[in-house]
């Protein structure tokens, strides 16, 4: 029998035993892992360094502590969250009491990619641990340091037969694959996400699928553009745009591109320098692939700033491009990286249409004053979340759902939800003994009369 196999038919057995159950081992298990991660955060922000060239500010704002919040919350809302939930019963079924009870789902199997390869493994792990699963750990192969890391973590604190981390490429994806879980939470490309989507389907197991693709940014006439600027510029070069949120493109009212334009630059540089290459702020790209693919997306295009790369290093300059156009290289994919083409419009309506033309993204941000447009884009254009007046935040709430809708993914994680999604809601009636109408009963007669009157 493989290693994996083997691991997910002990995983399976210890969840028979009941021993997840209990809200108070969650919250106990919860508490060993925020105290390991504590333990070990040097190490942490070592490997989120030694992967991805991240600062330790980067690395605590946007990973290590989103972490910590997350489990925090969860400790504080899950007694309430797992208690049964009484709701109102019709009369039809009178003299019944309804409920919901929350059950975990059994074992789990999470999926994580490399550009926030600490906090997309250990967010949706404090969820499965919440509601009470065994969980199978699979990171992602490109972030080898924090990969390893997470593994040893893991390893250190859990017994395999309820937590086990896997390291490995394709292979061990493939492998782990073949396996029978009651959840499969995947977060990476949407061409992944669909050989994971179609492997689950054999055999109906759910899946929480948290994708990517062009996130747009609106930037109309009545915008702020100083302010704009700078949010959009700490939002888009933000783990070098290594971010599934990230700001993908730009759709602005031609009446502000040339401000916008220097306003970007203004604020980019004092972010990063004149130099942006030796900034130690400045993450790197992962891998020699990507940055190859993302100088790639630059050649050919207007470089508005921006735009050296340096091959030693993987970094690549925070670089806008303008002006561009609908067919051109950079908008025919996700760029993941830190280059933001501008498109310009001339009515909203046309952008908008732009939008509504392309898969749903994960996020959309919208820049201006006027609450008319704001409302006009959120109305008319399908997204996961966004902003107004500012990028990437929102999944820094964990009272917000977080996830996709259509090729971004389906599902949705973070705080409460990460409880939903980790349990099953059961439906239950329990009727009263003491008194049985004899309504629904043959023989009929003339019942229906009274049926017309109950349910109508
Ligand atoms: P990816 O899809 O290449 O990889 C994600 C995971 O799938 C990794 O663990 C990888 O080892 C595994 N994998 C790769 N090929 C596989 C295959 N053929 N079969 C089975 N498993 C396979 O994604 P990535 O490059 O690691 O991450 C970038 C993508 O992820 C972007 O599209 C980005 O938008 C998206 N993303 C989404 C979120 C989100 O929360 N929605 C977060 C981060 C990244």
């Amino acid at each position: 029998m493989a290693i994996y196999e083997e691991t997910l038919e002990q995983q399976r057995r210890y969840f028979r035993t009941g021993a997840t159950l209990p809200v108070s081992f969650r919250k106990t298990m919860l508490r060993k892992l925020k105290d390991e991660l504590k333990r070990r955060e040097g190490d942490v922000i070592k490997a989120l360094h030694e992967d991805l060239g991240k600062s330790d500010f980067e690395a605590y704002a946007t990973e290590i502590g989103i972490v910590y919040g997350e489990i925090s919350y969860l400790l504080k809302h899950l007694s309430s969250f797992m208690r049964k939930k009484k709701v109102a019963s019709p009369i039809t079924i009178f003299k019944a009491t309804s409920y919901t009870i929350r059950e975990p789902l059994g074992t789990v199997l999470i999926m994580s990619p490399w550009n926030y390869p600490f906090q997309l493994t250990m967010v949706p792990l404090a969820g499965a641990i919440a509601g009470g699963n065994t969980a199978i750990v699979k990171p992602s192969r490109y972030s080898k340091a924090t990969s390893r890391l997470m593994k040893e973590i893991i390893e250190s604190i859990f017994p395999k037969e309820y937590v086990a981390a896997f390291e490995g490429g394709h292979e061990t994806n493939t492998a782990l694959l073949e396996g029978r879980y009651d959840m499969i939470f995947f977060t990476g490309s949407p061409n992944v996400g669909k050989i994971v989507a179609a492997k689950a389907a054999e055999t109906l197991t759910p899946t929480v699928l948290e994708l990517g693709g062009k996130s747009p940014v609106f930037i109309d006439e009545s915008a702020d553009i100083k302010l704009t600027a700078r949010r959009l510029a700490w939002g888009k070069f933000l783990n070098a745009g290594q971010t599934c949120v990230a700001p993908d493109y730009v759709l602005a009212d031609k009446k502000i591109v040339k401000p916008l334009l220097e306003a970007l630059e203004k604020e980019t540089r004092k972010m990063f320098s004149s130099s942006p290459l030796s900034s130690p702020d400045l993450p790197k790209i992962i891998n020699e692939r990507h940055f190859e693919r993302i100088r790639g997306l630059i050649g050919g295009s207007r470089t508005a700033f921006g735009g050296e790369c340096d091959k030693d290093t993987q970094k690549i300059e925070p670089t806008v491009l303008y002006p561009v156009r609908e067919e051109d290289p950079v908008m025919q994919e996700e760029i993941f990286g830190p280059v933001l083409p501008i498109l310009e419009y001339e009515s909203l309506d046309e952008a908008i249409d732009f939008v509504r033309g392309r898969e749903k993204p994960l996020a959309l941000y919208v820049f201006s004053r006027s609450r008319k447009n704001i409302s006009r884009i959120h109305a008319l254009c399908a997204f996961g979340g966004g902003c107004v007046n500012d990028a990437v935040i929102h999944l820094s709430n964990p009272r917000l759902p977080f996830g996709g809708v259509g090729n971004s993914g389906m599902g949705s994680y973070h705080g409460r939800m990460s409880l939903e999604t980790f349990t099953h809601q059961k439906s239950i009636v329990k009727e009263a003994l003491w008194i049985d109408l004899p309504v629904r009963y043959a023989p009929f007669g003339k019942k229906i009369r009274l049926l017309r009157l109950l349910m109508r």
